[in-house]
C-alpha cells in the first residue's frame, strides 16, 4: 500500500524516509547492520523519570538552605530570563569585536561595577570559580616577584582558612605557613609578626573570616605585610557581608577574587557553573590574565596585550552566562547592594543570639553574615554534629556546613542569607531547639536519622569505600 510519504518523500525539507540503508554516499562498511538499541521509552516516561529524580533533590526553591560559606541565597528568575536572551545565547566567542558589541559592553560594565564594589583598579572576568580565582591570584603574585627579581616562596594562611586557600597557593608553587587564630577567632598579630621573613610572598585572608567574624586588625596586618615587602590576597567568598559598606582596597589588600555565583546570584548547587573574577591594585594591572575588555569611547575591544600577563586561565572570557546573571543582579539592586549585606548580617546575628542558649557558641562575638556553633554539649551526650545534620533533613531543611572551619570542634556553620524571612528563621530555630531537646529525651530518633529522606541512614565508611552508584529507588 502506498502512503502519502512515498509520494512526498521530502516535504519542506522534512525527510519522511527512515530507511537510511538506502544512502549511497557512505561506504557500506560504515553502515550499521543491527538496530541501534536505544531504550524504548516515550517522552512522557522520560519526563516522569527526571521529575521524580528532581523531586528527590534539595534546592533553595524547596526549603531553607543555611549552608555556611556557600551563600545559598535565592537567585531571582529574571536573571535566568536575561541570560537566555537570543542575542547572548547564540553568539560564538570567535566572532569579531564589532559583531558582539552588546556582549562586550556588558562585560566592560560588569568590570567597572566590580571595580567600584571591590575598590580595585583593574580586573579580569576570566577565572571560573573562587578557587580558580585564588590560583590566578597566586600566579600573579608569583610572576610579580619574578619580574621584580625577588625570591619569595612562602604564603601565610590563617588556621581558619577555607581549604582551597592552601591548595591554590600550593598548586602555584608556594610553601604554606600557617598563622594561628587568637581567642577572639581572629589572626593572632603577635604570631604573625614572628612569621615575617623576607621570603614571605603574601598572606591570604578572608574578611569576615570563616568564623563569620570581622578581622578588627586588618589595617595593622596590611601595614605589617607591606612593610615586609609582601602582598595581601583577599578571598572574596564572604563578600555578601560587606557590600557597599567597605571593600578590600580600604582594608589594604592588593588582590581579590569575588565568587559571582555566591554573592551575585547565580544558582550554584551541585558544583557549578561559577565565576571568580580577580581584581587588583594598579601595580598588578599588567599581570592579569587576558583578554580584558577595554572601551575607547566608541567601541568595546578585547585586549590581549598586557605586558606581564600570566596568560589565559580559561578559554575565551570565562563563564559568560554567569557574568550576565551577575550584571543583571547588580543593576537590579543598584545602591541596595548595601541593604543585601545589612539584612544578611542582621539575619545571622538574630539566629546566633537565639541559638546560643541551646548550643555552644565558641566565639561569642558579633558576627557578620554567618556564625559557627559547636555541637560539643550534644556530643557529650552521644549525639554528634553529623547526627544533628541528618536529623535536620527530617524537617525538610538543608543541614548547615559541618566540621568546618577546622578550628571548631563539631562545627556547625550557619549562613541564613538576606533572602529569608523572619518566619523561616524562626522555624529553623525551633527545629534546632527541638533537636537539642531530643538529645536529652529521645536521642534514638536522632541516631536513626534521616528517617524520611529518599535515602535512609547509610554506613558512612562503606558508602565512602564502596559507593553503590546503582541505587535502586524504593517504590
Ligand atoms: C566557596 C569558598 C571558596 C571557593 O570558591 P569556589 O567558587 O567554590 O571555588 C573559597 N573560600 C571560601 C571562604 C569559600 O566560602
Amino acid at each position: 500500500m502506498k502512503t502519502i510519504f512515498e509520494k512526498n518523500n521530502n516535504v519542506d525539507g522534512i525527510n519522511f524516509d527512515d530507511n537510511y540503508s538506502n544512502v549511497d554516499f557512505i561506504d557500506e562498511k560504515f553502515l550499521r547492520k543491527d538496530k541501534i538499541g536505544l531504550p524504548q521509552t516515550s517522552e512522557l516516561e522520560v519526563l516522569r523519570h527526571y521529575k521524580e529524580l528532581s523531586d528527590r533533590n534539595f534546592c533553595i526553591e524547596k526549603g531553607f538552605y543555611p549552608l555556611g560559606s556557600c551563600t545559598m541565597k535565592y537567585n531571582p528568575k529574571v536573571n535566568e530570563y536575561l541570560a537566555n536572551l537570543e542575542g547572548f545565547l547564540n553568539i560564538h566567542p570567535k566572532l569579531k569585536d564589532e559583531d558582539v558589541q552588546g556582549s562586550l559592553e556588558l562585560m566592560y560594565k560588569l568590570q567597572e561595577s566590580l571595580k567600584i564594589i571591590t575598590g580595585m583598579d583593574a580586573i579580569s572576568l576570566q577565572p571560573a570559580a573562587g578557587a580558580h580565582g585564588e590560583f590566578t591570584g597566586m600566579m600573579i603574585i608569583k610572576k610579580y616577584y619574578e619580574v621584580k627579581g625577588e625570591k619569595r616562596k612562602k604564603v601565610i594562611i590563617p588556621d581558619s582558612a577555607h581549604g582551597t586557600n592552601p591548595a591554590s597557593a600550593n598548586m602555584a608553587g608556594f610553601e604554606i605557613v600557617q598563622v594561628k587564630s587568637n581567642e577572639k577567632g581572629q589572626v593572632d598579630i603577635e604570631a604573625l609578626k614572628e612569621l615575617l621573613t623576607d621570603d614571605i610572598a603574601a598572606i591570604m585572608m578572608t574578611n569576615p573570616n570563616t568564623l563569620g567574624i570581622f578581622e578588627e586588625n586588618v589595617l595593622e596586618i596590611s601595614e605589617l605585610m607591606h612593610n615586609n615587602g609582601s602582598l595581601l590576597y583577599y578571598d572574596g567568598a564572604n563578600f555578601n557581608a560587606i557590600m557597599g559598606h567597605t571593600n578590600p582596597k580600604l582594608m589594604g589588600f592588593d588582590i581579590v577574587h569575588i565568587n559571582l555565583h555566591k554573592t551575585f546570584a547565580t544558582p550554584h548547587g551541585g558544583g557549578g557553573p561559577g565565576a571568580g573574577p580577580v581584581a587588583v591594585v594598579e601595580a598588578l594591572k599588567d599581570f592579569l590574565p587576558t583578554p580584558v575588555i577595554n572601551y575607547d569611547g566608541e567601541m568595546y575591544h578585547r585586549n590581549y596585550n598586557l605586558e606581564n600577563s600570566i596568560g589565559a586561565v580559561k578559554s575565551y572570557f570565562g563563564n559568560f552566562g554567569v557574568l550576565i546573571r551577575a550584571y543583571a543582579y547588580i543593576l537590579m539592586q543598584g545602591k541596595c547592594l548595601t541593604n543585601v549585606s545589612e539584612d544578611a548580617v542582621l539575619n545571622a546575628n538574630y539566629m546566633k543570639e537565639r541559638l546560643k542558649n541551646h548550643y555552644k557558641l565558641p566565639y561569642d562575638e558579633p558576627c557578620m553574615h554567618e556564625f559557627v556553633l559547636s555541637g560539643d554539649f550534644q556530643k557529650e551526650k552521644g549525639v554528634s554534629t553529623l547526627n544533628i545534620a541528618k536529623r535536620l533533613m527530617d524537617s525538610g531543611v538543608h543541614p548547615p556546613t559541618i566540621y568546618f572551619p577546622l578550628i571548631v570542634h563539631e562545627a556547625m556553620m550557619i549562613e541564613p542569607t538576606e533572602t529569608e524571612s523572619k518566619k523561616v528563621l524562626d522555624e529553623f530555630i525551633e527545629i534546632m531547639v527541638k533537636i537539642a531537646k531530643e538529645v536529652e529525651e529521645n536521642p534514638e530518633i536522632i541516631l536513626s536519622a534521616p528517617n524520611n529522606a529518599p535515602i535512609k541512614k547509610v554506613d558512612e565508611t562503606l558508602a565512602a569505600r564502596k559507593p553503590d552508584l546503582k541505587f535502586e529507588m524504593e517504590n
